[in-house]
């Protein structure tokens, strides 16, 4: 085929993919390519929780989070087969944080103060209180990945095992040198590359971002989850309770402080102060699910600066664009973050709608 794209998108995880579908599907007549080192949906997004919960620290994030819901609660009516599914929610906060809750959570949430948790396994500490919140929902989001890579693929260039050498950007055009020897030329690229924003192939482009690694951890509870189980997220611990209906357990989410962390080095599975710290936290709230967090998921994830994610121009010509590091919310956010990277494709290489017609 033609090495030639208006757009490329390289990474194939849940922002990567995404970002390909809202091109898509807002000019359908894009040439379009989306350059996978490995498989899709198989770098943070196959570790994803894929939990939504409705908060944002600032309002650009309460903006996107808005955004989100209402982007996945349409693509689930209008297909069901999108592994996507509500739930029920509580959050666990001091009861003096009822103010920072309200205003913390997006208006569609509506915190409700409740009497009693509804989640069984779980207790309040002293001082606490719960609200109910709308508008959770979790995702299986590698097959949320493969659910979108269907749509993509059949009207773009999906290209797995192929991994982006080099991003050399040139007057009217940006050369992407590839694994295979290749080169493709693209009027414009998005680099969705999730944790790997050390790259050899962007690390300088990248650079000014003061992108960093975090690691993600999430223990998995050996105890089945029972029907109408929800969500319990501790709001000041940053830590969640998810139900995983579909898998038969409970996973338990917890913040880890380990920064600047190689996304390549060889996976070391938990460590004993990984599992220990989190059951210390599980035992406080949930102490009958506390010896059962056997296991879990180590990965890690982008982190911007301020917190926002990042969709933002790399090389002087605003042809390499940058979208992501989505802080520990890549799943709930794509649809936002696809958005505004779509927002950003310079007019001028957005396909002629003449060819597009004609394309069709
Ligand atoms: C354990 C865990 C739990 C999480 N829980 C939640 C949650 O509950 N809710 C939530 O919203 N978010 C959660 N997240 C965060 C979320 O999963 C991520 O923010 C999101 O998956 C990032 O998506 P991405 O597309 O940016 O990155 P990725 O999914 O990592 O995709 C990037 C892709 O780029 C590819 N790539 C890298 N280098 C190259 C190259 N040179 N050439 C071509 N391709 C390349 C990689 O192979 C990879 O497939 C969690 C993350 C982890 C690790």
């Amino acid at each position: 085929m033609s090495g030639d794209v208006d757009v490329a998108v390289v990474g194939g995880g849940v922002i990567g993919v995404m970002t390909a579908h809202e091109i898509l599907s807002r000019s359908p007549g894009t040439r379009l390519a989306v350059l996978e080192r490995d498989a899709v949906g198989q770098g943070a997004s196959r570790r994803s929780a894929g939990l939504h919960i409705p908060r944002g620290a600032t309002p650009r994030v309460r903006e996107m989070t808005e955004y989100s819901e209402d982007f996945y609660r349409r693509l689930r009516a209008a297909d069901p087969s999108v592994p996507v599914t509500p739930l029920p929610m509580h959050v666990v906060a001091p009861a003096s944080a009822a103010g920072p809750v309200r205003e913390r959570y997006v208006r569609t949430a509506a915190p409700a103060p409740v009497r009693e948790l509804d989640a069984p396994r779980v207790r309040l500490g002293p001082g606490e209180a719960a609200w109910r919140v709308a508008g959770c929902q979790y995702a299986d989001v590698p097959a949320l990945v493969q659910w979108l890579a269907r749509k993509v693929r059949h009207r773009a260039d999906v290209r797995e095992a192929v991994a982006v050498t080099g991003v050399e950007p040139a007057p009217g055009a940006v050369r992407l040198r590839l694994g295979t020897g290749e080169v493709l030329t693209a009027g414009q690229v998005v680099l969705a590359p999730g944790p790997w924003t050390g790259g050899p192939a962007w690390r300088d482009l990248l650079a000014p971002l003061e992108v960093r690694v975090k690691r993600v951890v999430a223990l998995h509870v050996a105890a089945a989850p029972a029907p109408g189980d929800g969500a319990v997220v501790l709001e000041e611990q940053d830590a969640f309770l998810l139900p995983l209906h579909e898998r038969g357990h409970w996973l338990f989410s917890y913040t880890s402080r380990q920064w600047d962390v190689d996304p390549d080095a060889p996976p070391r599975g938990l460590t004993a102060g990984q599992l220990a710290e989190g059951r210390d936290l599980l035992r406080r709230y949930a102490p009958g699910l506390a010896d059962r967090a056997v296991s879990g998921r180590v990965f890690c994830d982008a982190y911007s600066p301020d917190r926002v994610p990042l969709i933002q121009p790399v090389d002087g010509d605003g042809r390499v664009l940058f979208a992501g590091a989505a802080n520990g919310s890549g799943y709930r956010l794509a649809p936002a973050v696809a958005a505004a990277a779509a927002d950003r494709l310079a007019p001028a290489r957005r396909p002629d709608p003449h060819r597009e017609r004609s394309d069709r």
